[in-house]
C-alpha cells in the first residue's frame, strides 16, 4: 500500500457547514475494522448525493470519507472468512455515513459486513448494480415472499429512470412481468422500453394529492419515490396486491389514507438495504447474478473517474443521471 492514496474527505467548519473535497490520506487515516479492501469500483447513489453535498445529515462523523458501496480485493484480513486477493463487494452498515467509505483508493472495515462478489461477474458490474440495484433485488424479493407473480398483473416501478428504478424495471421484465414505468423524463421512454417497460405513464400521473382509493391499475409497485407519488401507487394497487417502499426522491413524507389497507388488503412493504442481514444481502446477490440481464445491465450504465464523483454527486440530486453511475478507481 503506497504511504498516501486518493480519498475524498467530508469536512465540516466551526459554523456547521460542510464541504467535500478531494485530497489524499494515508493508511493510519484508515478506520477500525478486520479486513482491508483495495478499491476497484464504486458508484454515486442517490444518497451520496446527499452525503457530498450536505443536503440531507448522511454524514454523522467528521472528517469522512464517503461512499456507501464499493468492489474490490482484500488487501490484508485478520478475519476468518477473508483472505487476501478475495473479491468482495460492500453494501451500507453505515460506510459513508459514520465509518469511512467507498470514496479512497483503500477502505477498512468489518469483515462481517462483506459478501464475496458473485462468480462470473466484475467489480465493474457489481458496481453499476450498486445499492440501488441491490435494494431493487430486494424489493422484487420482497414482493415475491408476498406471493406476488408474473401473472397477477402489472407492477408500476416509479423514478423509473433512476438507479433503483432502471435495475427494478430490468429485473421485473426478466423475470416476465409486466412493468409500467413512471417517469419525469419522457424523453426516456425510449430507454425505458430498452429495459423491458412495456408501458410509461408521466410522473405527474402520481406526483399530485391522492385519492383514498384510486381505479385498481397494478398488481403491486416498487416505489423509489415516497411522498404523495407512493400515496397514488398505494391507491391504485388492486386488492391483495404489495408496494415495496424504498426510496424518497419526492420527499419522505406519506399524505395517504388507509383506504387500501383496510378494504382492498394492499400490504405496504418497507425496504431496507442498510442493514439488511446477511442472509438476505447473499441471496440478493446471488438472484442478481442470475436474474438481470448483463446487456440491460450495460445500458443502463455510465462510467466515470474518482475525479468525476463530485459532480456526479450534484447531478443526481438534480435528476440528471440516468439509471446507474460507475465509478472506475483505476482512471
Ligand atoms: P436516482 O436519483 O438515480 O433515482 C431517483 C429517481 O426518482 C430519479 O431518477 C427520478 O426518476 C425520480 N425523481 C427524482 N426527483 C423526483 C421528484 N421530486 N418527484 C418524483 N420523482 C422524482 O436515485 P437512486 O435510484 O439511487 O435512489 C432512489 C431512492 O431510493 C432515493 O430516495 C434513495 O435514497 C433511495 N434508496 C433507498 C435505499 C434503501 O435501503 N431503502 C437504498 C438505495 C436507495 P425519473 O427521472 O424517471 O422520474
Amino acid at each position: 500500500m503506497a504511504d498516501k492514496f486518493r480519498a475524498i474527505l467530508v469536512t465540516r467548519d466551526e459554523q456547521k457547514k460542510q464541504s467535500a473535497a478531494l485530497t489524499e490520506i494515508g493508511e493510519a487515516e484508515l478506520m477500525e475494522g478486520d479486513v482491508t479492501v483495495r478499491v476497484e469500483a464504486t458508484t454515486v447513489n442517490y444518497k451520496d448525493g446527499l452525503a457530498i453535498t450536505g443536503t440531507a445529515p448522511v454524514v454523522r462523523r467528521f472528517p469522512l470519507v464517503p461512499g456507501i458501496d464499493f468492489a474490490g480485493t482484500v488487501a490484508q484480513s485478520s478475519h476468518p472468512d477473508w483472505k487476501a486477493g478475495d473479491k468482495v463487494v460492500l453494501n451500507g452498515w453505515g460506510t459513508g455515513e459514520t465509518h469511512h467509505g467507498a470514496y479512497a483508493d483503500y477502505s477498512r472495515v468489518k469483515g462481517d459486513w462483506l459478501v464475496p462478489l458473485p462468480a462470473g461477474m466484475s467489480a465493474h458490474e457489481a458496481m453499476a448494480i450498486g445499492t440501488a440495484g441491490y435494494t431493487a433485488m430486494l424489493a422484487v424479493m420482497a414482493l415475491e415472499r408476498h406471493g406476488i407473480a408474473a401473472g397477477r398483473g402489472p407492477v408500476v416501478v416509479t423514478g423509473a429512470a433512476g438507479g433503483v428504478g432502471s435495475v427494478a424495471t430490468a429485473l421485473l421484465s426478466k423475470l416476465g412481468f409486466s412493468v409500467i414505468a413512471s417517469t419525469g423524463r419522457p424523453a426516456e421512454s425510449g430507454y425505458l422500453k430498452e429495459l423491458g417497460a412495456s408501458e410509461i405513464i408521466a410522473r405527474e400521473e402520481l406526483s399530485g394529492p391522492a385519492k383514498p382509493l384510486g381505479k385498481e391499475r397494478w398488481a403491486a409497485g416498487i416505489d423509489a419515490v415516497g411522498s404523495h407519488t407512493l400515496a397514488n401507487v398505494l391507491s391504485m394497487t388492486s386488492y391483495g396486491g404489495a408496494v415495496a417502499a424504498c426510496g424518497l426522491a419526492q420527499g419522505m413524507d406519506l399524505p395517504a389514507s388507509v383506504a387500501p389497507f383496510i378494504l382492498r388488503g394492499v400490504a405496504l412493504l418497507g425496504i431496507d438495504s442498510v442493514m439488511a442481514p446477511q442472509a438476505l444481502r447473499r441471496e440478493a446477490w446471488r438472484r442478481l447474478a442470475t436474474d438481470l440481464d448483463r446487456g440491460k445491465l450495460a445500458a443502463l450504465t455510465t462510467t466515470i473517474g474518482f475525479d468525476g464523483i463530485l459532480g456526479a454527486a450534484r447531478d443526481i440530486l438534480d435528476g440528471k443521471v440516468r439509471g446507474r453511475v460507475v465509478v472506475d478507481m483505476r482512471r
